[in-house]
This record gives structure tokens, sequence and C-alpha cells, in this order.
């Protein structure tokens, strides 16, 4: 390729894209093409202002503007989506349409302009409650019991198909928790609002047993960068996350230290799981990406402590 790689970036004004804009401005033309739903144009100001980045504000939902903003890339990183789990609880069609129709469109759109590559940020809600852990890539059959991880998965599904039926490429990440600054929502973002609210109690939903893996968004980008550039099949598909977890508790206690609250009473909520759909225990085989030789560099618990850190502003 004689010119820079062309990179179309769907969400990159939000939490994890903003990050992965990060890394691939000063190598790469990156366009961002985000409706800024969630996503805000302070996380790629310092690229636009550099004129690095070309930020199109529009919505996977405009097919007609998709395809033509799309025109002349080289690959799609594909991170737009409802990031909420819990959205699907009150809006049954939200995930139906933010995720899987909308990468639908992308695929279509790449299919017109002929772009053969696409990156997308898929979730460990794929899995469902899985009674073998940890989960590896090639479980199943995949039952998500949300309707986020339905979206997830459909939009697997329609990657695999595009793939095989117009000659593309598919990398296909099912992240675990993501942590870091800029977070607009998840476990920590909920719990520092509720204690700048209230520093005397913290509520948390379930009975603070729920354990995840948690992935510093330094390591989600480092991750699927490295396996978009070393693995070479038409499916390529990986679970990128640590193979250790932190439980719900162990976060807030986390927190509380490093807000300097001392005397936080946490209140439980009750019962196994935070939300309906919410899959409470969570663990993560991680040996496809080590044996493609990539590792992260922060555990659950580093990365929990890592994220909080970055999230407040407070140095290493
Ligand atoms: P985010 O909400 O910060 O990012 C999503 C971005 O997409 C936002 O900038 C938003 O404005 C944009 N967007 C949403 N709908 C759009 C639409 N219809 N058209 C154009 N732009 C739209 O969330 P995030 O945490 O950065 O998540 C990025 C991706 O990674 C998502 O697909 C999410 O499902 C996935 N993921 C995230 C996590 C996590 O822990 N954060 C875990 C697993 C998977």
């Amino acid at each position: 390729m004689s010119h820079k790689p062309r990179y179309f970036i769907t969400g990159g004004a939000g939490f994890i894209g903003s990050h992965l804009v990060d890394r691939l401005a000063d190598t790469s033309e990156v366009t961002v093409y985000d409706n800024l739903s969630s996503g805000r144009v302070d996380f790629i100001r310092r690229h636009l202002d550099a004129g690095r980045v070309r930020l199109i504000q529009a919505d996977l939902l405009e097919p007609d503007r998709l395809q033509a903003a799309m025109k002349g890339n080289d690959a799609v990183f594909h991170l737009a989506a409802n990031s909420e789990a819990r959205t699907g609880l009150e809006n049954t069609r939200f995930d139906l349409e933010q995720g899987t129709v909308a990468t639908g469109n992308v695929l279509e759109a790449m299919r017109r302009n002929g772009i053969k590559k696409i990156v997308y940020a898929s979730s460990s809600t794929v899995y469902g409650e899985t009674p073998v852990k940890p989960t590896a890539e090639d479980y199943g059959p995949l039952q998500p019991i949300s309707l986020y991880g339905a979206s997830k998965l459909a939009g697997e599904g329609l990657i695999s198909a595009f793939c095989h039926s117009f000659d593309m490429q598919g990398w296909i990440f099912r992240f675990a928790n993501v942590i870091g600054a800029r977070s607009t929502h998840g476990v920590v973002f909920d719990f520092i609002n509720k204690l700048e609210k209230n520093h005397g109690e913290l509520e948390i939903l379930g009975d603070g047993t729920q354990e995840k893996p948690y992935l510093h968004v330094a390591d989600c980008v480092a991750g699927f960068l490295y396996g978009f550039q070393h693995a070479g099949d038409r499916l390529n598909l990986f679970n990128l996350g640590v193979a250790s977890s932190t439980r719900v508790s162990t976060i807030a206690r986390i927190l509380t230290e490093e807000m300097g609250l001392r005397e936080v009473a946490f209140k439980f909520t009750g019962g196994k799981r935070g939300w309906p759909g919410d899959v409470p225990q969570v663990r993560y085989d991680t040996s496809k990406m080590e044996k493609l030789g990539w590792q992260p560099e922060y555990t659950s618990d580093e990365a929990v402590r890592r994220g909080i850190k970055d999230i407040l502003g407070k140095p290493g």
C-alpha cells in the first residue's frame, strides 16, 4: 500500500473509539463517523484541531450518507452501537436498530464501496450464562440473555455471512468489560456518580458477588490492533480480555479508597445479578490471543485500579 492506510471508525468519538483514534491518528488517515449520542467531540478534539482526523457527524441508520462517507477507505473499525446493556429492558427495538440493523448498514456500505476489511467490537455478552468457565471462542450454543448480547451476536452473524458471500475479511473481538478514561457508562461510572451525590452510602446492584474480567482500554485497543495485524483468516474471532476477574464489591472498595472516602456504607440491592440480562459470573479463556502472541499489560484488579485513577485524573 503506497498511501497511508485509510481507516473509517464508526463510534470513533466514543470511549473506546477515541482511544483507537489516539493510536491511529499519527500513522493513518482516519475518518470518524459518529452521531455523538454518547460520544463527545472533546474526546478527539486535539486530532480534529490538528487536522489529523475527519469527523462526520451522522447516523448509521442513514445508509446513503454512510455509503458516501465510507468511500475510499481500506478498512472499517465498527465500534458504534448502543453500549448500555440495560437499555433493552426499556426499549426493545433499540439494540435491534443500533446494533443489528446498523451493522447490516455498515456491511452493505462496505460491499458497495468495495471495502474488504471489517474489525468489530463484539462482547462477552454473546455467550450468555455458560456452564463452561473460562469460556473460549469455540463455546456453543451461544445463547445471550440480554437484547444487547443478542444484537452483538447478530452482528457477528452478519459479518460472517458478508465475509463468505462477498470475499470480505472480518476480525471479531469479544471484549470483556472495558475500563479507563473517558468511559461514559459501566459500573465505575455509575458508582462515581452515586458517590458524588452521596459520600456516605453506595448502592450496589445485586449482592456484590458478581465477578467479571476487566480490561484496561489501552490493552483493549492494543489487543485488537495486534489481532488485526497478526491474524489473517477470512474470519478471525477472539476473546479480548484477561484471565483474571474482579468482584463488584472489590471495585467498590478500590474506588472508595482511591476517592479517599473512608466511611462509605455499601448497600446491596440483593440477588445474584445486577439486573435481568446481567451475567453475574464471567471468566474468559484468553489463550487464543496468547497463542497469537499478545497479552494484556494489566490483570483485572490492576485494570480496575488503573482505570479508576484515570477516570479520577490521578497520576500513576
Ligand atoms: P460508547 O457509547 O462510548 O461508544 C459508542 C459510540 O458510537 C459513541 O461515540 C456513540 O455516539 C456512537 N454511536 C452510537 N450509535 C450510533 C449510530 N447509530 N450512528 C453513529 N454513531 C453512533 O461505548 P464504548 O464503551 O466505547 O463501546 C464501543 C463498542 O464496544 C460498542 O460497540 C460496545 O458495544 C462495545 N463493547 C464495549 C464494552 C465496554 O465495556 N465498554 C464491552 C464490550 C463491547
